[in-house]
């Protein structure tokens, strides 16, 4: 089973999402857990503070580095990962969503404001990162996208492994085109190959269609595909 245990100043916003359809069978299933903390319970003043005013100016305020501490390390057994939401990080991708879905437990740390003073990720070895090359107002919304990808490949989620296999990424490319009935609608037809029968051929033309789409939608991959 995979806890995924999220430190947030929202935790009304989960399981949101998460606790429906497929996933929140996968939860009944016991696949996987869900656990929030909310970091504002880990405060130690009467006021319950948070947040506070950057040093060296701006206008934004930061999460304060004792208060989220202490909710990791009030929560957290030693050697497990901790991730922290940020568009500064690494960029996730479905290769991390994989190796993080082998994980015993996953720590996400959605920030807020300005998002966490510095000293807190160099403190617990917190990696960073980063859903995509845009700023979101929070790190909820970054963990749902993160979570979906990787609970969408837990082992007895959706039921057929096999389709995972075949989708974008898997092998460096970007998935082919799919057709589904009627065979024809609104005057368009099927590709013929589709209908053949012949399994070798299909898997051929799959291949082309990937890689044809993959060379103009995404150059980065296609140079990474040919080298290999
Ligand atoms: N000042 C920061 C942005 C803070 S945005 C900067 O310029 O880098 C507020 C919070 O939203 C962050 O702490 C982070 O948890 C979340 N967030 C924003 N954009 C994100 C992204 N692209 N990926 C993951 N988390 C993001």
């Amino acid at each position: 089973m995979l806890i995924a245990r999220i430190f947030t100043l929202y935790p009304e916003f989960f399981p949101g999402p998460l606790g429906k359809g497929l996933y929140g069978k996968a939860l009944d299933k016991k696949i996987w857990k869900l656990e929030t903390i909310n970091i504002r319970d880990y405060t130690t003043d009467k006021h319950k503070t948070v947040d506070d005013t950057t040093y060296g100016g701006g206008s934004g305020m930061l999460i304060k580095p004792d208060v989220l501490a202490n909710s990791l390390d009030k929560n957290l057994k030693s050697k497990e990962r901790t991730i922290y939401l940020s568009p500064k990080g690494k960029l996730f991708n479905q290769k991390l969503a994989k190796d993080l879905s082998k994980e015993k437990t996953v720590n996400i740390i959605c920030g807020h404001f300005e998002g966490i003073d510095e000293r807190v990720i160099e403190a617990r070895n917190i990696e960073e990162l980063s859903i995509g090359d845009f700023v979101l107002s929070g790190g909820e919304s970054a963990a749902f996208v993160m979570l979906d990808a990787i609970i969408r490949i837990l082992p007895g989620v959706l039921g057929n492994e096999k389709s995972i296999e075949d989708e974008s990424f898997e092998n460096g490319l970007l998935e082919y085109p799919q057709y589904t009935k009627p065979q024809i609608w609104e005057k368009k037809t099927v590709p013929d190959v589709l209908l053949s029968g012949d399994h070798a051929k299909i898997k051929d033309w799959r291949l082309s269609q990937s890689e044809a789409i993959t060379r103009v939608r995404r150059p980065d991959l296609w140079q990474k595909y040919k080298k290999n």
